[in-house]
């Protein structure tokens, strides 16, 4: 594997160095061994064997300080041929801002972070697209005003890479989406043209093809995005999060379908299993001792904070649910963006995120338990209310980057996907993982749809190449859904076939005695 990685690590073509070093400072183009490791993966440990299939280690990595840096890059990668990845926080974890044929990594949150406006006359600021969203809501905030949603991940992840991703969060149950909370934004085209996709004060309604919507979700594949204009709202008098506990998680089945269905809009609905509290009391955190959480987060005026409250204590209390004390409460929200603090211990954490049908809740969750224990994974479930139909679950495993056999455990995000799909859902996103599922998920029609658009706009396919529209090796072999799913049928044979591993227990443990050894020793 040495061999392997001293291979993708050849000396970065000395034309595009210096060209881009010309045009960009030569402080901003980076092309250490290091570095290039560093930007080669993204939440997702990768095991080292995935080099054999994708070039993720990039050539050069390069840091725009401003939109007209970005628009020189774009040129030089088009004029050249050369693949770009675009890179936020990359805390996403479907191989999106991992390249896969080398080039050029654009890393995104290095200068590119600053909020350039705050306009209350308006109700919306403008950022740049690599300013995290944490520090986006916290300066509005102290304005009083509110932004709509955003992901657990916002402590580092950025405005840019949760829009490029459309993905769903804290908030997403009331104001919608990345997608719904943006009036406009700046982008850099494959061709090095800037686009503006809507208007900063108004509403994009009746005009025209919605540029807007064209890149939300996009993955990157379609442009940069620079700079962006989000909604505001009023903040209101309160927020406040309450939790119920249950006994498991499929108890929570029908008071969700209550609340969904009836006429008060909170915030935020969350759950977590046992399990998953029990991981972060192994790690050593303070977590509660109960077998599940349904988590309510109110928002508003205290008066109507209330009302929300007291039908939804109501509804919980028909279907034998508990409200916990208040500090339960507000721990839980306080946590609501740490949720893998377990990783702690020395493990990566693999998300599976699906969304399926609320009327599904009871048999998505059963599934996805049996699955955890057939393929011998220690995981739990977590999820969110993405809308009032909508339930995103997340269940995730640890894994073991240093074991070639943890590749194996990635089969459970295919064996997920799968149940998402009998169940009126999908897999959340594509990246690289998921690229060979285009097809499955929109049907032949759609998926043709979307690559008559990218070849029109990306005629070089310069553009984050083998993401989201079709999984492809680095050798450019294209990666069909049958081989995509053979290789992860044989994965899932080999997982169940291997004895059961307890790694997290063991790595608690070791973790743990260091602490303790620590705690002795006064640090
Ligand atoms: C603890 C934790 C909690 C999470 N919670 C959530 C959650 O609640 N909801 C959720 O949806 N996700 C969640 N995620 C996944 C991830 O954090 C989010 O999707 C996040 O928004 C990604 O932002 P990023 O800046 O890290 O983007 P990256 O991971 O860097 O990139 C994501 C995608 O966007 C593209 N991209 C990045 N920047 C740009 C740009 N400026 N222009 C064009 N394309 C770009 C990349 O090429 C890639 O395809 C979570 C992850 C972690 C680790």
């Amino acid at each position: 594997m040495a061999d392997e990685q001293d291979k993708q690590l050849k000396e970065p073509s000395a034309s595009l160095v210096s060209r881009l070093e010309a045009a960009i400072g030569k402080e901003n183009v980076r092309t250490s061994k290091m570095e290039r490791l560093l930007y080669s993966h993204d939440l997702a440990p990768l095991p080292n064997l995935t080099q054999l299939g994708f070039m993720n280690v990039p050539d050069v990595v390069v840091r725009p300080k401003n939109t007209s840096d970005v628009q020189k890059i774009v040129q030089i990668a088009n004029e050249m041929g050369v693949p770009i990845t675009p890179r936020g926080a990359s805390s996403w974890g479907l191989g999106g801002s991992m390249p896969v044929f080398g080039g050029i990594v654009i890393d995104m949150i290095g200068l590119m972070n600053k909020i350039i406006e705050i306009d209350p006359d308006n109700l919306c600021c403008v950022v740049e697209a690599g300013a995290t969203y944490k520090s986006v809501y916290d300066a509005c905030l102290a304005k009083k005003l509110l932004l709509g949603s955003y992901p657990s991940s916002f402590p580092s992840a950025t405005i840019g890479g949760w829009i490029a991703k459309d993905g769903v969060g804290i908030g997403s149950y009331k104001y919608g989406g990345p997608g719904m909370n943006l009036r406009s934004m700046e982008v850099v085209m494959p061709d090095g043209s800037v686009v503006n996709t809507g208007f900063r004060d108004v509403s994009d309604n009746s005009a025209g093809y919605n540029l807007n919507a064209l890149q939300v979700g996009a993955e990157g594949t379609l442009g940069i995005i620079t700079k962006v204009t989000l909604k505001l709202y009023p903040a209101g008098e309160v927020i406040k999060n309450v939790a119920y506990s249950f006994d498991k998680l499929v108890d929570i089945a029908q008071p969700l379908w209550d609340i969904t269905r009836s006429k008060i809009d909170p915030l935020h609905l969350a759950f977590s299993d046992g399990a998953h509290f029990e991981f972060l009391r192994k790690a050593g955190k303070h977590a509660p001792e109960v077998g599940t959480i349904l988590n309510v987060a109110f928002e508003g005026d205290k008066a109507d904070v209330e009302r929300e409250e007291a039908i939804v204590d109501a509804i919980v209390a028909k279907y034998g649910g508990k409200k916990m004390a208040p500090e339960v409460g507000q721990h839980e929200w306080d946590e609501r963006c740490y949720e893998f603090r377990a990783r702690e211990v020395g493990l990566g954490a693999i998300p599976g995120e699906i969304v399926v049908r609320l009327k599904d809740f009871k048999p998505v969750t059963e599934k996805c338990y049996s699955l955890l224990n057939e393929l011998k994974l220690e995981g739990a479930i977590i999820g969110i209310m993405c809308d009032r139909n909508t339930v995103m679950f997340m269940p995730y495993y640890f894994l073991n980057t240093d074991s070639l056999l943890s590749l194996m455990n990635y089969s459970y995000n295919k064996k997920t996907s799968d149940l998402a799909y009998l169940h009126g859902g999908r897999p959340l996103g594509f990246g690289a993982f998921f690229a060979s599922n285009l097809e499955t998920i929109r049907g032949k029609d759609s998926a043709n749809h979307m690559k008559a658009i990218k070849n029109a706009l990306d005629k070089k396919e310069i553009m984050n190449p083998g993401k989201l529209l079709e999984m492809k090796t680095r050798y450019g072999i294209g990666l069909s859904p049958k081989i995509f799913e053979m290789a992860m049928d044989g994965a899932s044979i080999v997982k169940k076939a291997i004895p059961r591993q307890h790694e997290f227990e063991d790595k608690a443990d070791v973790y743990e005695a260091e602490r303790a050894k620590k705690g002795h020793d006064g640090h």
